[in-house]
């Protein structure tokens, strides 16, 4: 006999064990002790399971003790396992640890045979209730114990329904459901080659190895991958084994499911439903229409107050809203179950505010509750909480949020038509940065490439725009203006719904609910801040972004990326001026006209942002980004020559015409000598030769521009070494737009940022450049504005330097997205398209590194980094501008390296500013970890 115990009954079993009892066994262990109505019951271990599910066969002893604990529970119900006047019927349901509804399995009315059966309809003279619970039974029975297939019951079940002319299983008495329970022990004698076991110990025995053996079902093991559930939080399930009660043994009995509040809502009030006469399945098969809980005040109201009672106590003793399933049985109220209560995000927010204010929780219990994730839900557009609809197909959720609109499959119609006030959405294979007009006036965007750190789901999480990116399954056709999927075309200007938060793509216009910024939230919060030691800043590059990320609590903006004011359509001819001009003059020139615009887009962003630092970054992507393509310029060339070529076809046409035809140029010779004659008029003017001279110059700029490996190359700080121009351009802006902001008399903190630096003399060029434009603008403004320089770390060798970056920067920003690409050598768009769902399925990878951060690595260069940059600069400040910045995980690893402040999109904020109070309320258990 084996030493471990692996029985506890439900009155001495550790209701805080739920590792080794389950969650169920545990809360029902606790629920008894605390004097609350509970079946009797015991629950058999997690423990046992491992066992068994390692040597194929229940431990040595085990079904003794089983023996033992059903003895003892014939006697504190004064009924007969397996006969006797009074039977006693027993569920046997599995349980683990984390809660995984329907994963497993459970068998009800356990030691029903022949014998018991007949008690039972004597004890209760109720013959179709007795022969209904057989029934259901042998089929649940034959099911998961046995294995025989649910179609051969259901095949006899409408044969005798067939038969006896019944529509509804209800509409069988006693006598058909006699019948059908012989025709089912049938059913299993066939499949199993033996008869139904009649014996009640054997009945059970067979279910306790069937439960145990559901765990490693497959649905449970998907559902655990899925979930990500590990071995440290659970690990093999539970057997609960309790004594029937009946909810469906008159109008004086019941069953219903409640929560202690509404789990939609929040609200403090009893939610859920019941139905008499029934028992636990027919309220989830849906065959009657439960009723609401209020409706028991009428129908039973002693039963209400005690259940009112029975929902204040679970929810007082866990201190948590409680989901709970009740059983009335003859007019006794048990509990059979009771777990946390999952809830909806407004739900959470709410409940954790008020049961806080009615001192059921600390005011850390309430922010440590709510998961932070889940916030964004609140601040975005959701699909409306009713709509069950098939999806059309599913990408990447880029950007939560849902939005209808048409399609459209470029920016400048998405602009166009957005303008005219239509609804639309984006829709591209990938999105680059001269795409930005179109997102501006888009209500999503759906790309068929590229991941979640893609430009287009980068660009929309910032605008608080859902995007659905990566999402293969359609094939987008620009040309025909269409796109399939399967086989359904999509056509440009039909209506679609995209889901961001879930990646689903639907036809047509469904409703969606909008966002809220609720009181609770904004208490939430406001804890959460006073709890925090890490700031929390966003990225926006407008004035509009950087008012909206204030009004989620930003304390200033952590990354304003310059190239975004490039690509609206009012600037990018003069940014292309820029780059095509063939001389520095030329440059100055296209500078000179990008100066004021600039500084009127920083004024705008440090006013919205007066009295919190702002932290602009100089321009980063390489210079062919804002220019058209080889391959299109191509295209729109030969277009062109082909046009000379008709043109001149087409003044040949009235000579060829009287040749062969003179009585139809007779007719139609009048047009024809207009028609050349504004040919030659039109040839005169060399339009077209000069569009193809302009459109033959882009091309060669955009070929000598064209690199192996932009990303890599010419961009960042290099272009600022190599075109010092623009680099003074831009920091001449930030800093006029600071003067001329102090002198209207608003507070701002600038802050100059350089990108993509890897060499300390790269860094001190560019601090050169500032200083020296930092006295013009004092001699020429009258003003010496305070400001900060500092530098991203995004390169490796940047990291390693940090010590000597520190000397000169005043600040470090750690630009995880590419830090990230760079320490794995991955390329972030393919990789998230291509190999990283593998990777992270198959366990290679926990998480996908560019939205989780990879601590072991990217992590741990960062904790150098900081350390060396600090050793230099004790005050030095260090934040974290990457996608990282807004994802919980990434946060508490942030607070533990001591980062000053992290920086994420706007609808973000509040995720990160929760995050960051949890990662100091849960620093200690880190201490031993890092
Ligand atoms: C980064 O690399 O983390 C970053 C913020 O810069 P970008 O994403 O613009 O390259
Ligand atoms: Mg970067």
């Amino acid at each position: 006999m084996d030493s471990k115990r692996f029985i506890y009954a439900f009155e001495d079993g550790d209701g805080k064990n739920k590792i080794l009892l389950g969650g169920k066994g545990a809360n029902l262990c606790e629920m008894t002790q605390i004097g609350l109505k509970v079946p009797p019951g015991f629950v058999i271990t997690t423990e046992a399971c491992l066992s068994y599910l390692e040597k194929n066969q229940l431990p040595a002893g085990l079904m003794d003790d089983i023996r033992g604990h059903i003895k003892a529970l014939e006697k504190k119900t004064g009924k007969g396992f397996g006969g006797g006047a009074n039977p006693l019927l027993i569920s046997v349901r599995s349980g683990s640890a984390m809660s995984m509804p329907g994963m497993m399995d459970t068998i009800l009315n356990l030691g029903l045979n022949e014998t018991s059966l007949e008690a039972l309809i004597r004890q209760t003279a109720n013959e179709r209730f007795a022969y209904d619970a057989y029934r259901r039974f042998i089929q649940l029975f034959g099911k998961i114990a046995l294995g025989v297939a649910d179609e051969h019951f259901d095949e006899r079940m409408t044969a005798v329904k067939r038969k006896y002319g019944a529509r509804l299983d209800l509409d069988l008495d006693a006598g058909h459901l006699r019948e059908l329970a012989a025709e089912f022990l049938e059913v299993v004698k066939r499949h199993c080659g033996r008869p139904f076991p009649l014996d009640p110990y054997e009945q059970l025995e067979i279910s306790v190895g069937a439960v145990f053996r559901s765990w490693m079902g497959k649905r449970a093991v998907d559902y655990r991958r899925q979930f990500k559930i590990t071995p440290d939080m659970a690990n093999g399930t539970a057997v609960n084994i309790c004594a029937m009660v009946f909810g469906n043994m008159g109008n004086d009995s019941g069953t219903g499911v409640g929560f202690t509040r509404n789990p939609g809502t929040g609200e403090k009030l009893i939610y859920g439903e019941y139905l008499v006469n029934a028992q636990g399945e027919d309220v989830v098969a849906g065959i009657r229409t439960p009723k609401p809980i209020a409706e028991l005040e009428m129908e039973m109201p002693e039963l209400h107050r005690q259940l009112l009672e029975l929902s204040d106590r679970l929810e007082s003793h866990y201190r948590e809203v409680q989901d709970f399933e009740f059983t009335i049985e003859k007019g006794t109220l048990y509990g059979l179950q009771t777990r946390n209560g999952k809830m909806n995000a407004r739900a959470m927010v709410r409940t954790s505010v008020e049961m806080f204010g009615e001192g059921l929780i600390s005011r850390e219990r309430a922010l440590l509750r709510v998961e932070p994730a889940v916030l964004e839900q609140l601040l975005v557009p959701q699909l409306a909480p009713n709509f069950h609809g098939k999806s059309l197909a599913q990408g990447l959720p880029a950007s939560p949020g849902a939005a209808s609109g048409r399609i459209v499959f470029d920016a400048d119609t998405a602009e166009a038509k957005g303008l005219a006030g239509e609804r639309v959405i984006l829709v591209r294979e990938e999105t680059k940065p001269d795409d930005i007009h179109g997102f501006f006036q888009a209500q999503g965007i759906l790309t068929s490439r590229g991941g979640k750190t893609s430009h287009a789901a980068v660009v929309a999480r910032g605008m608080g725009k859902p995007c659905v990116s990566g999402c293969e399954q359609i094939v987008i056709d620009d040309k025909a203006r269409s796109a399939t999927i399967g086989d359904a075309t999509l056509r440009e200007g039909d209506v679609i719904t995209i889901d961001g938060g879930t990646g689903h793509v639907y036809a047509g216009e469904v409703p969606t609910v909008e966002a809220t910024f609720s009181s609770e939230m904004v208490t939430l919060l406001a804890w959460a801040d006073e709890v925090a030691r890490l700031k929390v800043m966003a990225n926006a590059d407008t004035p509009e972004d950087a008012t909206r990320a204030r009004k989620f609590g930003a304390a200033g903006i952590g990354l304003v990326r310059t190239e975004r004011m490039f690509n609206s359509t009012d600037r990018l001819p003069i940014v292309q001026e820029m780059i095509l001009a063939g001389t520095q003059e030329e440059r100055q020139a296209a500078l000179d006209r990008l100066l004021p615009i600039q500084r009127a887009d920083f004024k705008g962003i440090f006013k919205a942002m007066k009295g919190l630092p702002v932290t602009v970054r100089l321009l980063d992507p390489p210079m062919h980004e804002f220019l058209p393509s080889a391959a299109q310029l191509e295209l729109e060339i030969a277009h062109l020559h082909q046009l000379n070529d008709s043109i001149k076809g087409l003044k040949d046409l009235p000579d060829t015409l009287k040749l062969l035809n003179p009585k139809l140029y007779q007719q139609y010779a009048d047009g024809l000598t207009r028609l050349v004659g504004g040919l030659r008029t039109f040839e005169e003017s060399h339009l077209e030769d000069d569009v193809i001279h302009r459109k033959e110059a882009i091309l060669k700029k955009v070929r000598a521009l064209q690199e192996v490996n932009p990303m890599l190359g010419h961009r960042g700080v290099r272009l600022g070494i190599s075109y010092p121009e623009i680099y003074s351009m831009q920091i001449r802006a930030i800093l006029e737009a600071a003067a001329l902001c102090a002198r209207e008399g608003v507070e701002v903190y600038p802050e100059i940022m350089v990108p993509q630096v890897a060499t300390v003399e790269e860094l001190k060029r560019i601090h050169g450049y500032v200083q020296r434009i930092h006295k013009v603008v004092e001699l020429t403004h009258g003003i010496n504005v305070k400001f900060k320089f500092g530098t991203m770390l995004e390169v490796v060798r940047a990291c390693v330097r940090a010590g000597r970056m520190a000397e000169t920067a005043e600040f470090f920003s750690f630009g995880t997205n590419d830090l990230t690409q760079a320490t794995f050598s991955f390329s972030r768009e393919d990789a998230e398209n291509k190999f990283l769902p593998a990777y992270t399925e198959t366990g290679i990878l926990q998480d996908n590194p560019f939205e989780v951060l990879d601590i072991k690595g990217v992590g741990e260069l960062m904790k150098m980094a900081v350390t060396k940059g600090r050793e230099t600069r004790p005050e030095l400040k260090v934040g974290i501008c990457g996608e990282h910045g807004g994802n919980p995980a990434s946060i508490h690893f942030c607070h533990r390296i001591g980062i000053t402040y992290v920086s994420c999109s706007g609808p973000r904020v509040p995720v990160a500013r929760l995050a960051a109070a949890q990662a100091k309320l849960l620093e200690h258990e880190y201490r031993d970890a890092d």
